[in-house]
């Protein structure tokens, strides 16, 4: 579906739980997120029944994200609904890889496409640091796993931080080189509790481009199967690619299709406007088919032009990365 400004709307991110194993310093509180509960939280049913309607007005491509994907109970069974719906084109995964080992051949059995693995840094001291609690061999371990999976294209998700990891550039650099793997440098956005955020800690992807330059050719590629905002890179020689995601300093809003569910069943037009549609609610008052639909196009309906990040995340606006899904 057409929003107001043009965009085909066709594709819809789950964010299945906000719960996590890991507790990343930029996206989760230490002591993590209570428990929501079975009524708060949308059911499988209800999952497979508001996937099932978004294809009516037009979803052709669905990711599941969270908080992470791979704790929710009966993650397989949700994956081999969706796979079967025939309007789904491409149903993929954004994970932190940390259970994604010993599920991938069931995963990929059940009907997923692609798997999307976040890594930050690759030093064991650093990955402890910002995960709070993870082992960087495991999140190793996911992306050789998905590789020998044929999972193909493996992107991996690095959220490039000031002070933190911008020394490491040149290591993803090498690791794409190496690996078809497709890196994605996300720049640090202000989102959530902002206990780990500053705006020193942000570093344009401009700037990491540059640095990447400086030892290897980068040519523009051509799409990249899901490709979404990221600009892609091939380097001469190389196997993968390099991407560059810039919500920060150049928003790419024009080119966005994408809505959102919580996982507690709430609609949002985009990541960074608060204004949310009630599916879970309406569910419980007993909505139609139709009737859902009818919320979806009011979401759809009420997608921004673009975001205003560069205006700080607000007081008022009191959802988590975890709980809207990165
Ligand atoms: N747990 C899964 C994972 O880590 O891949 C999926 C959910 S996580 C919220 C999705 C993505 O959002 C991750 O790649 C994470 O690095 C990214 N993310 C979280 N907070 C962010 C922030 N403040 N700025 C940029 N990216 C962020
Ligand atoms: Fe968990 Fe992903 Fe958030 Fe890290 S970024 S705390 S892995 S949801």
């Amino acid at each position: 579906m057409l929003d107001n400004y043009n965009r085909d709307i066709n594709y819809l991110r789950v964010s299945v739980t906000d719960r996590c194993n890991l507790r990343c310093r930029y996206c989760m509180p230490e002591e993590g997120v209570g428990n929501l509960g079975h009524y708060i939280i949308l059911s499988l049913e209800d999952l497979a029944r508001l996937i099932k309607i978004a294809t009516t007005i037009g979803i052709r491509k669905v990711r599941l994200t969270g908080g992470e994907p791979l704790v929710r109970k009966n993650i397989i069974q949700l994956i081999r609904y969706i796979s079967n719906i025939p309007e789904i084109d491409d149903l993929a995964l954004t994970t932190n890889g940390i259970l994604y080992p010993p599920m991938a051949r069931e995963l990929k059995d059940a009907g997923l496409n692609r798997v999307n693995l976040s890594l930050d840094t690759l030093s064991d001291e650093k990955y402890r640091f910002i995960t709070r609690r993870g082992e960087l061999k495991d999140a190793l371990n996911a992306i050789f796993t998905a590789l020998e999976m044929d999972m193909h294209p493996v992107k991996i998700n690095t959220v490039i931080i000031r002070g933190f990891n911008d020394g490491e550039i040149m290591d993803f650099a090498r690791m794409a080189y190496e690996y078809p793997l497709h890196i994605r440098f996300i720049e640090f956005m202000p989102i959530g509790d902002l206990h780990f955020w500053k705006e020193q800690r942000m570093i344009s992807v401009d700037e990491v481009k540059k640095q990447i330059e400086s030892e290897y050719t980068l040519e523009a590629a051509r799409t990249i199967k899901g490709n979404g905002p990221a600009q892609y890179y091939k380097m001469a020689g190389g196997k993968g690619s390099i991407g560059f995601i810039t919500p920060m300093s150049n928003h790419f809003c024009g080119l966005c299709n994408r809505i959102r569910m919580t996982a507690d069943g709430k609609l949002r037009g985009c990541l960074y406007d608060k204004r949310e549609v009630d599916l879970k609610a309406a569910i419980q008052a007993g909505a139609s088919d139709e009737e859902l639909r009818q919320l979806f196009i009011q979401a759809i309906d009420m997608k921004p032009a673009r975001h205003h990040m560069d205006n700080g995340w607000g007081n008022e606006n009191r959802r988590k990365m975890y709980q809207i899904g990165g």
